[in-house]
């Protein structure tokens, strides 16, 4: 691979798409795609179009018109172009978290016999604090696996936890921290071989790594759509529930809110859920908070996310040649084999936590993880290798300093 930022730049065929997010013609060198995507162009003017004609113009018949089917419709949207699933089974609305616990404690609820949730301790901490919150609410009892902090949860790992007991299995298809990419459909008939449930969380995968739910087999998916997503801060989550439990009724949720009833607007007496994917949702969508989300979701038809994946894996390779060669102190704290990494790769040196502040002081963005992690998140449709090239020369000079 030429380690010539311009030359790879020139050959790359998503390159112009780098123009449509804000702020990229600026010399601002952006690594924290994977926390907090950039904002499309299209949504400066789609959110102004939203407050002045459909918000301001349609009043209270934009429910009826198109509000109310929106976290169903992109959901289906979203699913079909992202997430590997047919329609009827994705809903937008909630933050990650939220979506978490009732998703946590609908996967419980169809298991009675069961008294025991696995997951595992490098995972994100709203997915170890709802578990831990869950089976202290339910009395149940958390199976914590312990994984290789450079790598993460893997098919022998897990087997030797699973058992009798297991209900659900919690795991992040992309960790967090090292970026290890989960072998989602090993780890999926391991757990129903043990005869439990699988919950993904998809917060570090959707939209930068290729995902199959259906094919896979899961059974529940969460995942946020702020980070590769590009839908802005505090966007809204999307849920993923396989057709065969929202068929048989095997999957209730707690949060039993008027939006996920049956009959909204018969306010009837007592909940009954709504039939299919609807019984996810609780109370009133977040409107303004799914148009981000929308314009990505336009761009990602447009594109496809093979091909992104194909720029990730460039930039995440074009990123540990350079570290090799540039930065010999560090260690490369995520997987070598592109195959077993996802979107973004952690460096991690005693000094980290005061290089990052250095770098944010002059407009570099990388992020800091604890203990000593500098994570470089490379969002491929607006992230240049010159940009990683600038970043990584950043990195070097104030290890250096
Ligand atoms: C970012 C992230 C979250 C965030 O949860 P929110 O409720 O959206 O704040 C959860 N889980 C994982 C794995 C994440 O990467």
């Amino acid at each position: 691979m030429t380690l010539d930022a311009a030359a790879l730049d020139a050959a790359d065929p998503l390159a112009a798409h780098r123009e449509a997010f804000v702020g990229t013609a600026t010399p601002l060198v952006y690594l924290d795609g994977n926390s907090l995507g950039r904002p499309l162009h299209a949504t400066a003017d789609r959110i102004a179009t939203f407050v002045t004609e459909e918000w301001g113009g349609r009043l209270i018949r934009g429910w009826d018109e198109r509000w109310f089917e929106l976290p169903i419709t992109l959901g289906d949207r979203l699913a079909a172009v992202a997430l590997g699933a047919a329609g009827g089974q994705t809903a937008i609305g909630d933050s990650t978290t939220v979506l978490l616990y009732k998703l946590v404690r609908a996967a419980v609820a169809a298991h009675p016999d069961r008294h025991e949730i696995v997951v595992d301790r490098d995972n994100f901490p709203t997915d170890r604090y709802i578990v831990d919150g869950v089976a202290r609410e339910c009395g149940l009892t958390v199976r914590w696996l312990d994984v290789d902090p450079d790598g993460g949860v893997t098919p022998e790992g897990l087997a030797a936890v699973l058992g009798p007991e297991t209900a659900l299995v919690v795991v992040s298809h992309v960790a967090y921290k090292s970026g290890w990419l989960a072998d989602i459909e090993t780890l999926t008939g391991l757990a129903h071989e043990a005869g439990a449930w699988i919950l993904v969380d998809l917060c570090h995968s959707s939209a930068v790594v290729p995902v199959e739910l259906d094919a896979w087999d899961v059974d529940l998916a969460v995942g946020c759509s702020y980070k590769y997503l590009n839908g802005g801060p505090g966007a809204p989550a999307f849920g993923y529930v396989a057709h065969r439990h929202l068929e048989t009724n095997t999957f209730a949720q707690p949060i039993q809110g008027w939006m996920g009833a049956a009959a909204p607007f018969e306010m009837g007496p007592a909940y009954a859920p709504a039939t299919g994917i609807r019984r996810l949702l609780s109370g009133t969508p977040p409107m303004v908070g799914m148009l981000g989300l929308e314009d990505m979701v336009d761009l990602l038809e447009a594109v496809g996310v093979p091909a992104i994946r194909s720029k990730s894996v460039a930039l995440t390779e074009y990123a540990a040649a350079l570290i090799d060669r540039d930065l010999p102190e560090v260690r490369f704290a995520s997987p070598r084999d592109p195959a077993e990494r996802g979107g973004h790769v952690t460096i991690a040196h005693p000094a980290m936590r005061a290089v990052t502040a250095e770098l944010w002081a002059h407009d570099v963005l990388p992020d800091f993880r604890e203990p000593d992690g500098l994570r470089l998140g490379l969002s491929p449709l607006s992230t240049s290798f010159a940009e990683v090239e600038a970043g990584i020369a950043a990195i070097a000079a104030a290890l250096r300093r």
